[in-house]
């Protein structure tokens, strides 16, 4: 599983794609997408001022 962005809480504020240290996060039309270079290692989830990021 890679990193999931609930679409109701994300801003698209963009602090999640400066994070990820594999670039796995893109905001795009509002919300941040997340693809599959995606490695799991959690900073974006810490990192999301608004919870809006979960990693099952
Ligand atoms: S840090 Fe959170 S609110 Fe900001 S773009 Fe990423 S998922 Fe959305
Ligand atoms: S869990 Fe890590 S690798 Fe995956 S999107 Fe978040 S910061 Fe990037």
């Amino acid at each position: 599983m890679k990193a999931a962005i609930n679409k109701d809480k994300c801003t698209a504020c963009g602090q999640c794609a400066d994070a990820c240290p594999v670039e796995a996060i893109q905001v795009e039309d509002e919300i941040a997408v997340v693809n599959d270079d995606c490695i799991e290692c959690g900073i974006c989830v810490d990192t999301c001022p608004f919870e809006a990021i979960t990693l099952d």
